[in-house]
């Protein structure tokens, strides 16, 4: 599988990135393992449903990457805007994903005619700067 991330970005601006913070979860109440879970594929999910508990945050993000995110139907132009967010960044294995990437995501590749997607990247950065629900934080490069 080719890395798209890698290829050709360089003139690409990259100051802003973002994570999946599993810490976030606790404060927020909400279980980021039950979020995983149930964007998980069926296959993984009747597995999951015989064990005892389901596993932790990090270890699902890690399959989810290997297998729920590689499936053609695991993120469809018609989700809400951040669903594709939080779906791009755990089929990516949650490594830290520029905002110019989410965007083109947004606007490119997840956009269809029947579902346009026009807004800054300004403005995508202030909803995601508000997300407090998947746990999305950004992170601040330091210019080297
Ligand atoms: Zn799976």
């Amino acid at each position: 599988m080719t890395d798209v991330s890698k290829a050709g970005t360089g003139a690409t601006r990259r100051s802003v990135q973002y994570v999946i913070d599993p810490t976030r979860a606790g404060p927020m109440k909400r279980s980021l393992e039950h979020m995983l879970f149930t964007r998980r594929c069926p296959t993984c999910r009747s597995r999951l449903e015989k064990e005892a508990a389901a596993p932790n945050a990090a270890t699902q993000i890690q399959e989810i990457a290997g297998c729920c995110g590689k499936a053609e139907d695991f993120i469809k132009p018609e989700m809400p805007l951040m669903e594709i967010v939080f779906r791009t960044v755990l089929a990516g294995g949650n490594r830290p994903i520029g905002l110019e990437e989410l965007h083109q995501a947004l606007t490119d590749t997840f956009a269809t005619p029947m579902v346009p997607r026009n807004l800054s990247i300004e403005a995508l950065r202030t909803i995601l700067t508000r997300d407090d629900f998947y746990c999305l934080t950004e992170l601040k490069q330091v210019s080297q």
